[in-house]
């Protein structure tokens, strides 16, 4: 007979009750994401269920060389620029 559950390791770890703000947390038997708080006793549970896509997306930065040709071109330095981009 074993007294001890199976490690989860989707459990995540809370740093403060999301009620009181207590930090004197502790795993609950309630449940394999379960925690109670020390300080108000009230037990909670805390899952991710993922990441949602985001409406946007940011533009893909220019490379260090798209930049470089980019910033020549802005100053008008075609005389070193690459061949192609003047
Ligand atoms: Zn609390």
């Amino acid at each position: 007979m074993s007294f001890r559950r199976e490690p989860n390791p989707n459990r995540n770890f809370p740093t403060f009750c999301p009620y009181c703000s207590g930090e004197d947390l502790w795993p609950n038997e309630e449940t394999d994401f379960a925690w109670k708080c020390g300080e108000c006793l009230r037990v909670f549970e805390v899952k991710f269920h993922g990441q949602d896509d985001p409406q946007s997306a940011p533009a893909a930065a220019p490379s260090t060389e798209e930049a470089l040709q980019a910033s020549l071109r802005k100053h008008g330095h075609t005389a070193v620029m690459k061949e192609g981009n003047r």
